[in-house]
């Protein structure tokens, strides 16, 4: 399989921006249309995941383990859709029509029998994880809403009751479906450590026409009945636990991953010094800041940084979260955590980079949206 040759077709398809994916659910509705019920009644917010999945897919096919461990989630997270082998034939057949389509004079055989091979590859390491999670866990878990207190005008702060017990690490998302939004499901982080019997923290930021942050926000009270996905995401401190200091930066409710961590190292008898940079755009934002306050407060090891990026009437740190973290101090010798909107985990990864953390103590969760 030539990587360089499959990486230069999918940019040039990828220039065709939303048609790429428009293009792939028709096919795939057209020639199955018994799997059209599968997807939600709007396709507008399905379609950027497809892309999504294959960029990271094509960005990462160099970095075998990566890859695996990455198709692996999407296999067992895929079980909550009621995916099957027969679905996969049939989504493969469409993505190579639609790249076929896109590469318009210059598809050839060779690419054709190299993205075929690829996506053998991906079925197999997806079909795979699916069968062996069957053994071990439901596709979803029923997810009955305790509490829902509204922090500020845009967030909220969800207790979940799961059934049955849903084990995860922290730092790792579920994707949630709601009653009012059928099909529609989108990933959340869980703002604790699991702890046997306890129910799951969600930070919810209502988006501005956001079909499912909406109905979570908005009519979602105690005794909800949520559907939660299998745990998914890398964003973990690993086994064992990192040797170094720590430093969690996080924006707006890339909180809820870093504030999980968080919790996790207050059950270690001498964990590492930890900085926690919580950053928004105006003081109300920092919707979290006396929990957190008061952590700090009871754990001598962890220091609570608010930053604000524009609200002049903030008398604590101002500015990007970038720079706030840049110029407070020499992280070379951390292991760093990054969560939150994509243009801010990836200038912050870019400034750490430059400050001299090497990438592979760099750890990122990008929630796939940037600050408008
Ligand atoms: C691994 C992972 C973990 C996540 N964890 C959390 C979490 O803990 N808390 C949390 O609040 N969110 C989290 N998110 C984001 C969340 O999954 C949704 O993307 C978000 O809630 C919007 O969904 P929606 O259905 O309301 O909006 P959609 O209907 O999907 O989108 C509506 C419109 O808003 C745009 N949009 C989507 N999100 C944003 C945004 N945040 N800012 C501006 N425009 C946006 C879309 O491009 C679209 O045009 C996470 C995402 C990922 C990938």
């Amino acid at each position: 399989m030539d990587v360089a040759r499959l990486r230069k077709n999918f940019a040039q398809v990828a220039e065709h921006g939303d048609e790429v994916p428009l293009f792939f659910y028709s096919d795939l509705f057209l020639k199955h249309p018994e799997v059209r019920d599968m997807f939600p009644i709007s396709m507008e917010a399905q379609r950027g995941h497809l892309v999504d999945a294959l960029v990271k897919i094509v960005a990462n096919v160099d970095s075998a383990a990566d890859l695996t461990v990455f198709l692996q989630g999407l296999g067992r997270d895929h079980r909550k859709f009621g995916a099957v082998a027969e679905h996969y034939e049939a989504v493969g057949a469409s993505l190579l029509a639609t790249l076929e389509y896109f590469s318009g004079p210059d598809w050839t055989a060779d690419l054709r029998s190299d993205w075929a091979a690829a996506y053998d590859v991906i079925g197999a390491v997806m079909r795979a994880a699916a069968q062996e999670d069957e053994a071990l866990r439901p596709a979803w878990w029923r997810g009955t809403v305790v509490s829902h207190e509204r922090r500020s005008f845009d967030v909220s702060v969800l207790h979940v009751q799961p059934e049955p017990q849903l084990d995860y690490l922290a730092g790792q998302s579920v994707a949630i479906e709601s009653p009012s939004r059928p099909r529609l499901w989108r990933y959340y982080s869980m703002a604790n450590a699991p702890r046997p019997d306890s129910p799951l923290e969600f930070h919810i930021r209502l988006i501005d026409g956001g079909a499912v942050s909406m109905a979570l926000t908005s009519s979602t009270a105690a005794g909800t009945e949520l559907r939660l996905g299998p745990p998914v995401g890398v964003l973990t401190l690993g086994q064992p636990v990192p040797e170094r200091d720590i430093l969690l930066v996080a924006g707006s409710t890339g909180l809820a991953p870093l504030k999980a961590i968080t919790d996790q190292l207050t059950a270690l008898p001498q964990p590492p010094k930890v900085h926690l940079f919580f950053g928004a755009r105006k003081a109300d934002g920092l919707y979290d800041l006396d929990s957190l306050e008061k952590l700090a407060a009871e754990h001598s090891w962890l220091t609570v940084v608010p930053t604000v990026s524009s609200d002049p009437r903030f008398s604590g740190e101002t500015g990007s979260l970038p720079d706030v973290v840049a110029r407070h101090g020499d992280w070379s010798g951390h292991e760093a955590y990054l969560a939150g909107p994509t243009q801010m985990v990836q200038d912050t990864a870019d400034r750490l980079v430059a400050a001299g953390v090497a990438t592979d103590q760099i750890h990122i969760e990008d929630f796939g949206w940037s600050e408008p």
